[in-house]
C-alpha cells in the first residue's frame, strides 16, 4: 500500500469475483478510466489508483461478477 501514499483514492471501487470471471474483456472495453484489465488472460484485475467506482464495468459485465464497494 505504500505506493499509494500521496494519492487520493475514491471512496468506492470495483471488486471482481475473479473465480467467476470469464475474462471476456467487456469491463476493460467500457471502463472510462482504463482501470481494469485482463490479467494473464485469466481474470479482470482492477488498478486501484485509477478506479473511481463509477460502476460502468459492473453494469456491463455479462457474468455479473463485479460489485462496486466502499473501500476497506
Ligand atoms: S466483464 Fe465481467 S466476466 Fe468479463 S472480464 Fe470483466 S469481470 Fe470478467
Ligand atoms: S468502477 Fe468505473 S473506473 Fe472502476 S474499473 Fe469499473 S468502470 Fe473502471
Amino acid at each position: 500500500m505504500s505506493e499509494m501514499v500521496g494519492k487520493k483514492l475514491s471512496p468506492r471501487h470495483a471488486v471482481v469475483d475473479i473465480a467467476a470471471c470469464v475474462a471476456c474483456g467487456t469491463c476493460e472495453d467500457v471502463c472510462p478510466r482504463g482501470a481494469i484489465h485482463i490479467y494473464q488472460g485469466q481474470y479482470a484485475k482492477v488498478q486501484e489508483e485509477r478506479c473511481v467506482g463509477c460502476g460502468k464495468c459492473a453494469q456491463e459485465c455479462p457474468a455479473s461478477v463485479i460489485q462496486v464497494e466502499v473501500r476497506a
